[in-house]
């Protein structure tokens, strides 16, 4: 999608350092973080929200799933423990219309969140 800023990033890697890169999705910081480790994971293939997904991508999400494990545990936050989040919507806090988990940890996270 030529208005995606992911889409851009994925095209353009120089603009960024990725964290992990495979043939399904790769994981770089989050420009404004909200916690000390604040990673996002996100699909190559352009997909707007979790709103699209369906029976179709259980292979996609699983192996998202897997990226982010990977992030936790480069990152060391396994240790301690670690939140993923999927805003999803305009209720839920999504602004960046392309599919994406973030990877929240070092540091205790409240509930319920905001
Ligand atoms: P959302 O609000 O959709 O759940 O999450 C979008 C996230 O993308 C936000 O945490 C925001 O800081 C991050 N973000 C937006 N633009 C960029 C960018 O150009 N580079 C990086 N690394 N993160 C971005
Ligand atoms: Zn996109």
């Amino acid at each position: 999608m030529d208005d995606c800023i992911f889409c851009q990033l994925i095209k353009e890697p120089h603009h960024i350092n990725f964290l992990l890169e495979d043939e399904v999705g790769i994981a770089f910081n989050d420009i404004n973080p909200q916690a000390p480790t604040h990673c996002l994971v996100i699909p190559k293939r352009h997909v707007a929200s979790a709103k699209e997904l369906g029976e179709k991508d259980v292979a996609l999400l699983g192996h998202l799933m897997g990226l982010c494990q990977q992030v936790a545990s480069l990152t060391g936050i396994h240790k301690e423990g670690y939140r993923y989040v999927m805003n999803t919507g305009e209720n839920g806090g999504q602004t960046v219309n392309h599919l994406h988990f973030h990877v929240l940890g070092g540091r205790r996270m409240g509930w319920p969140p905001g």
